[in-house]
């Protein structure tokens, strides 16, 4: 029996809670000093806060996976558009109401994107904000006269994302 060689005895997935508790178990630690531990799964999720539909529009796949990953670590199950063709069309079909728009695309660039997407929904639009590799003043300039709420450029911090949805949202 397994049980006899091993304290603990456990199944993956494993739970930060359940895995706590193994280890103090195992160490001999009161149950009660447990549950005055605070645990991460507890604390409130920026998601929780500022309930949002989210779009990310970027056809590249590594910086897709980054900004896909900064923000369903903040609670978002945000929706992707490969180029500001799909983009256009999510926003058709669902309600978005924030974009993370990236400039250069294949189809449909971001700032032809945001245009026709706010052709298209007027004041229903969503907040846009472009999220591109030009660093440049004119570049900001360029996607603030296109329409574009405010200009991140990468490598972004997560700050930086968090700072937008606390701000236009
Ligand atoms: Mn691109």
């Amino acid at each position: 029996d397994l049980g006899d060689l091993f304290i603990s005895v456990m199944e993956k997935p494993v739970k930060p809670p359940r895995l706590l508790a193994a280890i103090q178990e195992g160490l001999g630690v009161e149950r009660s000093f447990i549950s005055n531990t605070p645990i991460d799964t507890e604390e409130l999720l920026l998601a929780d806060e500022f309930p949002l539909n989210i779009l990310v529009a970027e056809d590249n796949f590594i910086n897709q996976k980054l900004i896909l990953t900064v923000l369903r670590k903040m609670g978002y199950m945000p929706s992707l558009a490969n180029n500001g063709l799909e983009a256009v069309s999510i926003c058709r079909d669902n309600k978005v109401d924030l974009i993370f728009m990236d400039l250069q695309m294949p189809e449909m660039d971001g700032l032809e994107a945001c245009q026709k997407i706010q052709g298209e929904h007027g004041d229903e639009s969503p907040v846009i904000v472009a999220l591109t590799a030009f660093a440049m003043k004119e570049d900001r300039e360029r996607c603030l006269a296109a329409g574009m709420q405010e200009h991140i450029s990468k490598p972004f911090r997560t700050e930086e994302i968090e700072q937008v949805i606390r701000t236009f949202t």
